[in-house]
């Protein structure tokens, strides 16, 4: 299918002249080590990404201005400065000291977005221990695997949470202490071993010497989603920040003087490399909400605090479509500047759609757990070809290879999507499963389990997981193009398809479909879907079958879990369903 391009005018007219002003030229000249210079470093030459995200910016006149702006429940509202973050964590990381903690010990945090869950990142940073941070809706088996499989020794949580925690405590020997931060002041008294942050950070000394870390010292760790299986324990380094500088800066275009909102939770990926890291080592003021996704109020954070640059997901974006236009114009959007998506592939539905609503266009980028970074985006200089993740960030170099991993793919053709290694932030290993790591590198590539396809212009476009792809007659089908048809349906608010077993054909399509308001299911209606899709796409990739779900399964992080779909249909094993979305 062919979407006509979203062209850009000469950046010259830009009201905020973008970070990166010419592709071409930045790629030719684009050295990991000319990052290095933007970053002050260690006063004893060591790299800690907390001190570049916080603490250098309090030796300048960026000291007084706001790093946090909090959005909390009831109304509350708080901000914090570069200095409240940097004294408040170094407190915290005090903290962490009293208790023994060393670098390299894990220390998980398993708490809403409050204030305290940022202060907590940093200080553990400082400390030199590897931060582990836990999405606050897990349950108590997905918060066991990950504690246990990391040997957490601290966890900083919170009351509400705490009954989960004490359910798994016995199966979790090396959890030494944990933390209590009782943000909305619910009736709690602290059991053995439990700390309770307030009382402890008010006796806390407000100077902190940060650890001396290596730039190969670990610096974070995060599980991935789980939407091929059971999530791994991505492990990063401290230069991470290299790569989390850079891309904030010349791929979300931050500038100083912007309000930026990335709308991931820490729990995941993007909530600390562009939810806190990125952002704060470019100075910037950032908002964080700690309600979910609800449409008035989404749009209201961004007209009150008048958001400049917006960073969300597909799924997030596909539910505010469901709302419609009329949404978008009861607020005053008119501060947004530039807004970006990433975590699923974004239908070029959604891309015209956001350039209709918000007179500009959500710019995709492509990224994983393990890269640690934006890897493939759409740039502000660039035009958009609506379902593209766009062009390699400088500096990455991105291809298409072959079943064997021997050969890269000429222009058009569908493969492996891989990337040459190293690059700062990608990750240095799955925790406790160093040969899975080592299967994912294969003749200098490293190989991320998507396939994709390159067009003449060097442009990606998204296939599908390789697991996920069809086998239709001997075609491969990618679910995404399929997906994105389907969604073009005005009666389709989100869809997935699988591949079901045929005697003839070996697979054929079957697409699961969820109704936008005002649509009720009906045996015409999915006539009408098979009918509109069959039309948009050829014979193999056409779903022979269309069945309507009230939601889709999706992971915690947003992922629509085909693999469930899959089990679900053929009545095989669930497999593990720890960051389901129930
Ligand atoms: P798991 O590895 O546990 O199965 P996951 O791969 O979903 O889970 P993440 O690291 O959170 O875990 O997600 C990275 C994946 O998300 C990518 O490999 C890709 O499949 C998908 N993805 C992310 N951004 C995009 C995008 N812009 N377009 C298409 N796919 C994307
Ligand atoms: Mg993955």
């Amino acid at each position: 299918m062919k979407y006509k391009t979203i062209t850009k005018d000469n950046p010259q007219n830009f009201k905020v002249r973008p970070n990166l002003y010419n592709y071409e030229a930045m790629r030719k000249d684009f050295k990991w080590e000319d990052i290095h210079k933007e970053l002050d470093f260690l006063p004893g030459g060591g790299l800690n990404l907390a001190y570049e995200a916080i603490d250098r910016h309090t030796k300048n006149d960026k000291k007084n201005k706001i790093a946090l702006i909090w959005d909390g429940k009831n109304n509350k509202e708080e901000k914090y400065t570069f200095q409240d973050m940097s004294r408040l964590s170094n407190q915290f990381a005090n903290i962490l000291d009293s208790l023994g903690v060393k670098k390299g010990d894990r220390v998980f945090t398993y708490l809403d977005r409050v204030p305290e869950l940022y202060i907590s990142i940093i200080g553990i940073a400082k400390t030199g221990a590897i931060i582990g941070p836990l999405f606050s809706a897990f349950g108590t088996e997905a918060i066991k695997d990950r504690l246990s499989d990391s040997g957490a020794k601290v966890l900083i949580t919170s009351p509400q949470l705490l009954a989960n925690v004490d359910a798994v405590k016995k199966d979790l020997p090396e959890l030494k202490h944990i933390i209590i931060v009782n943000k909305h002041n619910v009736p709690y008294s602290p059991k053995e071993n439990e700390i309770v942050y307030e009382k402890a950070m008010a006796g806390a000394k407000t100077e902190y010497n940060i650890c001396s870390t290596d730039k190969e010292d670990f610096s974070i760790m995060h599980y991935t989603s789980g939407t091929t299986g059971k999530p791994k324990g991505a492990a990063h380094v401290h230069e991470a920040i290299v790569g989390h500088y850079a891309t904030a800066k010349y791929v979300l275009d931050l500038h100083s003087e912007d309000i930026y909102w990335c709308t991931a939770d820490p729990g995941w990926v993007t909530g600390t490399s562009y939810g806190i890291f990125g952002p704060w080592a470019n100075g910037v003021t950032q908002l964080v909400s700690e309600i979910g996704f609800q449409v008035h109020h989404w749009y209201d954070l961004i007209s009150k605090y008048k958001v400049t640059v917006w960073y969300t997901a597909p799924t997030a974006i596909r539910m505010l479509m469901k709302y419609g236009e009329k949404e978008v114009k009861k607020h005053n959007l008119s501060s947004l500047r530039y807004i970006n998506s990433v975590g699923e592939p974004l239908n070029p539905e959604a891309v015209i759609w956001s350039r209709e609503v918000f007179g500009m266009a959500f710019h995709d980028n492509w990224w994983q757990t393990e890269t640690g970074c934006i890897q493939i985006a759409n740039y502000a200089v660039q035009d958009i070809k609506p379902g593209s993740m766009g062009r390699p960030f400088p500096g990455v170099k991105a291809a298409i290879i072959n079943d064997n991993f021997t050969q890269e793919l000429p222009a058009g053709e569908e493969g492996h999507l891989c990337l040459k290694y190293p690059w700062p932030s990608m990750f240095r290993t799955y925790w406790n499963k160093k040969d899975l790591y080592n299967s994912r590198f294969k003749n200098g590539w490293y190989i991320t389990g998507d396939k994709a396809r390159m067009d003449n212009e060097g442009y990606f476009h998204f296939v599908g997981r390789a697991d996920d792809v069809m086998n239709v007659a001997g075609h491969l089908v990618g679910p995404f193009e399929v997906e994105s048809a389907l969604v073009e349906h005005p009666a389709v608010a989100e869809a997935g398809v699988i591949g079901i077993p045929d005697p003839i054909r070996m697979e054929v399509v079957k697409a699961f479909v969820s109704l936008r308001e005002g649509f009720e299911p009906s045996e015409k209606l999915k006539l009408d879907i098979k009918k509109f899709v069959a039309e948009k796409l050829d014979a193999n990739a056409a779903p022979k079958e269309i069945e309507i779900l009230k939601t889709l399964p999706k992971t915690r992080s947003g992922k629509i879990m085909r693999r469930l779909l899959k089990a679900r249909e053929l009545g095989l094993p669930e497999g593990d369903t720890s960051t389901l979305e129930e």
